[in-house]
């Protein structure tokens, strides 16, 4: 019973070395959150000692009276949250959680339109070396080059002419919404199925500030990390048709155990997802994003060669168009990293450098709106960002911008009790 600290310091000095970076950095990787301490404590629960493979009611193991509680609020939880008519809350992860849905969707062989991985799409919607690229024959969709958004034109040709099982719409970098109405149109016009992959957005449907494409799909993934603010996770949401084939191609199809653990802190976030606070707190999320796009857009910062893939952004990301600028992906990502500020070099779209490199960043807002952020500090956040991306930028502006962070960090403290 010795605590961490106690049994094992140099774990514990990592541990404590990150939350300390956490908490005198701006955290800006889209896809990150700060998950609540209540979600923290139910993960780090006695949970994580129980075997309960099968569902509520239904387990291989005994003693599985208390985690069937856990595991059915958080299903009930998720399907009001969503409006879904089925959950299976037991996916490890969001790429488990898409394995799992084409495995019970479709077959080897089978025919998935996704969007392209250096157009903004995830790794699990067809890449080549993931499962997904070696298990289904991949027809990738891309944006239009003029507009930045995801060409429906396209989709429809594509879908009519390579007749797929399935079609995948969802994101990993893209800053605008999807018309779900025109996926399921096309999706019927072809006999194919539709699967959304939310988990970038998911939080901002939650919070109503996003159109819900659950109505839509046939099925909807998602993690619970992201703009979702849980734990890491992931989550399938479908029709009532499809239950049975998503529960059993998650377990015993691709998972042994589940987390309840985890599932402990999906059910604690899925609570707080429910609340006003979580809604203003997406609005905040949203402002910010909008603002960094437009002080991105000014002509101090587009004079260097810097601008904005779509011309903007409608959810919590800004998409930095880097191809004319003297800065690739990764000398950006690393000045950034020189202020205090965390982010992720991104491939866009026609990216003329390779993809360890890359012409773009990924920018978001949702850690920084957990963290408190309101429009003010998104715009000094902001002007920050402009003014590192700039060619004056020297030895000084480095500390004079850090200076800039860390007032901001200070302002906002994380985690101030751990
Ligand atoms: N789907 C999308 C759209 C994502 O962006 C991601 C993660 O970045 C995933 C799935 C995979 O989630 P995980 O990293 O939990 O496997």
């Amino acid at each position: 019973n010795q605590s961490l600290h106690a049994l094992d310091p140099e774990i514990a000095a990592a541990v404590d070395a990150e939350l300390h970076r956490q908490q005198t950095t701006l955290e800006m990787i889209a896809s990150e959150n700060f998950a609540p301490v209540a979600v923290m404590e139910a993960q780090g629960s006695v949970l994580t000692n129980k075997y309960a493979e099968g569902y509520p009611g239904r387990r291989y193991y005994g003693g599985c009276e208390h985690v069937d509680v856990v595991e059915q609020i958080a299903i009930d939880r998720i399907k009001a949250l969503f409006g879904a008519e089925h959950a299976n809350v037991q996916p490890h992860s969001g790429a488990q959680a898409n394995a799992a849905a084409m495995f019970a969707l479709i077959k080897p062989g089978d025919t998935i339109l996704g969007l392209n991985l250096a157009h903004g799409g995830h790794l699990t919607h067809g890449m080549k070396i993931n499962f997904s690229g070696k298990l289904y024959n991949v027809v990738p969709y891309h944006v239009n080059d003029k507009s930045g958004r995801v060409d429906m034109e396209e989709v429809e040709r594509l879908a009519k002419e390579h007749q797929p099982q399935l079609i995948i719409a969802g994101w990993s970098a893209y800053p605008r919404q999807l018309d779900f109405a025109e996926f399921r149109r096309i999706a019927d016009e072809v006999g194919a199925l539709l699967m959304v992959d939310m988990a970038h957005f998911a939080g901002l449907v939650a919070a109503g500030l996003h159109p819900n494409p659950v109505p839509f799909a046939d099925v909807v993934t998602t993690t619970t990390h992201k703009t979702l603010g849980g734990p890491r996770g992931g989550v399938i949401l479908s029709k009532a048709e499809h239950a049975k084939k998503i529960n059993s191609a998650v377990f015993p199809g691709q998972q042994g155990g589940p987390l309840e653990h985890v599932i402990a802190g999906k059910a604690v976030a899925f609570k707080v997802a429910a609340s006003e606070e979580f809604k203003e707190r997406q609005q905040r999320t949203l402002d910010g994003a909008r603002i960094l796009a437009e002080r991105l857009l000014q002509d101090d910062v587009t004079e260097a060669g810097v601008s904005v893939l779509s011309g903007g952004t409608d959810v919590h990301l800004v998409l930095v168009d880097l191809r004319n600028s003297q800065l690739d992906g990764q000398q950006a990502e690393d000045r950034l990293h020189e202020v205090g500020i965390t982010v992720n070099r991104n491939a866009i779209p026609n990216d003329p450098r390779p993809p360890m490199v890359t012409s773009g960043l990924r920018i978001g807002t949702p850690a920084l709106a957990t963290r408190g952020f309101r429009a003010e500090d998104f715009r000094e956040v902001a002007d920050i960002i402009a003014q590192a991306l700039k060619p004056a930028f020297d030895e000084g502006t480095a500390e004079a911008l850090k200076a800039r962070v860390t007032a901001l960090a200070e302002k906002y403290p994380l985690y101030p009790n751990l």
